[in-house]
Formats: structure tokens, sequence, C-alpha cells
């Protein structure tokens, strides 16, 4: 999703945001009560880590140096108050299992179940930071808004916003463009609504539907709440993680094998939970963006072109399962077995007869890695 690789410095002395539609956003529903303090969160992790790691290597000290007359008489206390324990155990599972089930939420349009600590009110207060940051990198990169390549970024996001805005989700956000005078070819959509186009993009696509196709996957990442459950799901993950260190570092006879297992047990729940995680959040995102397009009478028939293309100039270095985001080219085959039903969508819609044939992309030249 917004993963954000600024490569090649950009040039250009103008500046100006735009905003779709300048309404003021109306506050979301979600029950702020409930959630967490992000920042805690943040700070919370390493020093819970670190916090499992001390206590899990001091209970190990200590059992090792206990003599065994002592080691017996322990047992037999933990055997004796069995039920006092065991039922302290069963009283924090559940209390974990109400916690995880009271922040299981619907994801607008999909109805899929997730997990969400975040509003996304406090999300985008955490990506506040990220997002002033990319602003103040290319502040002097941010194109005139009457740049062609503000005019075209703002036809296709118009037409997009238009066609979906009947989704209260998609009306309720406050959509503002950014254009940056850029060679990456990327996109990006924060939580705030905020939408940054890098010129780079604008010039590798072959068409506006092309660019629709990009552009209303990143606008589906911010009405999908995407950034709010990935960040709960790595919070879930980090819990989980610190309950395995705090095992390991209680379990395992010397500090060096400890800290080896804690490292597999942490790669383990990156590559087997983490990183699919990631991979289906941007599937779910291709999807639902490709409806939006066909809403907007976009050819969605040019999905899989522009993925292929992708693929061809600009090659994964990582297999897929070490990714945050699918291969092109298995993109480019999910979105192909989708495209009957967007043009069924896009029918209904009464968009215009598409042309029988697609026209071919132009040969392109190497272009520098992106992810979108
Ligand atoms: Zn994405």
């Amino acid at each position: 999703m917004n993963k954000f690789l600024p490569i090649l410095l950009p040039k250009y002395l103008t500046r100006t945001k735009l905003t779709i539609y300048n309404r003021i956003a109306p506050i979301t529903t979600s029950n702020t009560s409930r959630t967490i303090p992000p920042l805690i969160w943040l700070i919370a992790k390493p020093i819970t880590k670190l916090g499992a790691i001390i206590a899990g290597r001091g209970f190990r000290k200590w059992w090792t140096a206990l003599p065994k007359m002592k080691r017996k008489i322990f047992l037999a206390h933990l055997r004796r108050h069995r039920v006092r324990y065991g039922s302290s155990i069963g009283i924090t599972t559940f209390t974990g299992f109400v916690y995880y089930d009271s922040h299981i939420q619907e994801t607008p349009l999909t109805g899929r179940k997730r997990f969400i600590i975040f509003t996304n009110e406090q999300l985008a207060e955490i990506e506040k930071l990220e997002q002033e940051q990319i602003f103040m990198i290319y502040e002097k990169d941010i194109l005139d808004p009457y740049s062609p390549y503000v005019n075209r970024a703002m036809r296709v996001a118009n037409r997009l916003f238009t066609a979906n805005r009947e989704f209260p989700e998609v009306d309720k956000i406050d959509w503002k463009l950014t254009v940056i005078d850029s060679r990456i070819i990327n996109a990006v959509a924060f939580p705030s609504g905020d939408l940054v186009v890098f010129s780079g993009l604008l010039d590798f696509v072959e068409n506006d539907d092309e660019l629709a196709i990009i552009m209303a996957h990143e606008m589906s990442h911010a009405v999908l709440q995407h950034a709010a459950e990935e960040i709960s799901h790595t919070r879930l993950l980090d819990v989980i993680s610190i309950g395995l260190v705090l095992v390991v570092w209680a379990l395992l006879p010397t500090d060096l094998t400890a800290a080896i297992a804690q490292l597999v047990a942490d790669r383990l729940l990156k590559f087997a939970l983490e990183l699919p995680y990631s991979r289906d959040l941007e599937r779910e995102a291709d999807h639902v963006g490709l409806m939006f397009a066909a809403k907007a009478c976009f050819d969605v028939r040019y999905s899989p072109v522009f993925w292929r293309r992708m693929g061809h100039v600009n090659p994964e270095i990582l297999p897929e399962f070490l990714s945050t985001h699918p291969a092109n080219e298995s993109r480019a085959q999910e979105l192909e077995t989708l495209i009957p039903a967007a043009l069924r969508l896009r029918k209904e819609c009464n968009c215009y007869e598409l042309p029988p044939h697609l026209v071919p992309p132009r040969p392109h030249l190497k272009i520098k890695k992106i992810q979108i």
C-alpha cells in the first residue's frame, strides 16, 4: 500500500494543493472510547519487548539457581493452587478474546470482518507526520494547478469521485489532490483523503483508463481504511510476538539459543502472517478500485495490461512471499478474472460502448523501482 520510496530528487519550483470539491469532511462514526491512543502503542512496543526479555531471562536465571529442594516446593505450590493459577490464565485469555472480538468491524463495501483498534482520525494523526514529511521533501515540486499534469489527474480523480460518491464511505472523505513533479511512478492515498500522484505515473500510463485504475486503487485503500487495519493487525502480531519472547527467554537454556529462537519466531510471524495479510489488502484494493473505475466508465480491460507492462519494465527483485505486494503478474491474473464482473457493472451504469480491441502499449525505457 502506501509504501513511499523517494528515489529521484525532483526539480520544479511551483506549488499548489488542490481540493476536489472543497467540502468539510464529517467526523466518522467509529467509537473512539474503545480505542487505545496510537502513540502509546508506538512507544509501548519496544519497552514491552525488552520487559518480556528481562522477565523471561530473569525467570530462567532464578529457576537455574534454585536448589533442587526449593524447586520441588515451588512445583508443589503450583500444584496446590492450580485452580487459582489456572483460572487467572483462563480469565486473562478470555479478556483478550473479548477485547479482540469487540474490535471486529465490517470492512466498508466488501463486508469482510477485520480487527481494528484505531479510528481513521487517530490514524490520520499518526500518518500526519509522514504526510507532512512528504510535503516537506517535495514542497518545491508540487505542481501548479494549471499544469497539464494536475488537470489530467484532477479530471480522472473527479470522474472517479463523482461516479462513486453514492457510497457514503467515498462521499464522507474530504479528498484532496496533490501532483508532485518527480520521475517516481507512484501514487499514495492517506487516510485523511490526501491523494498524492507523481508525474512519473502520469508519464508512464498509456491512457486515462490506466491512470484511473491506479488512482482508484489508492482511493480504495483510504475508503477501506486499510492503513488502520494494517497497523491494528501488526499490533496484534506484536502482542503474540511479545508472548513468544517471554516464553522463549524463560524456557530455552541459554541467551544465544533464546536470541536465535526469537529471531526465527519473528521472521516466521512476518512471512506467515504479516506479509500475506498486506498482500490480501492490496488485492482487495485492486478489486474495489477496479469496480470504482468501472462505475466511472473507464476501460477496465487495461488493468492487467498495466501490471504486465509494469512487470516488464520493473521486474520484482523479491519473490512474492517476501513482499508486501503481490507480484505484478499475479495482480494481472487476478484482475483478469474480475474483468467480466467489472464490465457488467460498467454496462449497468450505462457507460459508453468500448472498442473491441485495446490500443497496444508504447515501448518504454527502463524505469525506477516503485510500489503502488
Ligand atoms: Zn496499494
